[in-house]
């Protein structure tokens, strides 16, 4: 056998927030199971899977994230602080200012 499918039963939950531009974007997204797992051949056939290197459940990145302070659609660099996200430091820095 070369590899398998593990496949995980869970919910996918996407968190929007309101931008500058008054659209819900979504900030955050997470895979988050709920029972155990199989794991299959690439046939499709259920197995007792091999020892293996844990994978954590990384959604990737946020396509369609938008600066929480200017709005501007962030697409490769940004920042991230907590849960919210900036296209620089300068909106980072002016967004905590106003708090
Ligand atoms: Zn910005």
């Amino acid at each position: 056998m070369d590899g398998f499918n593990k496949i995980t039963l869970g919910f996918l939950v996407q968190s929007f927030q309101k931008n500058n531009s008054g659209e819900f974007a979504c900030k955050h997204q997470e895979f988050i199971g709920i029972g155990g797992c199989d794991y299959e051949d690439f046939d499709g056939n259920l197995i007792n899977p091999p020892k293996y290197k844990y994978q954590s459940y990384d959604m990737g990145k946020i396509t369609h994230a938008n600066c929480n302070w200017c709005g501007k659609e962030i697409d490769a660099e940004f920042i991230k602080f907590g849960t919210i996200f900036f296209c620089s430091e300068n909106c980072l820095d002016e967004c905590r200012a106003v708090q």
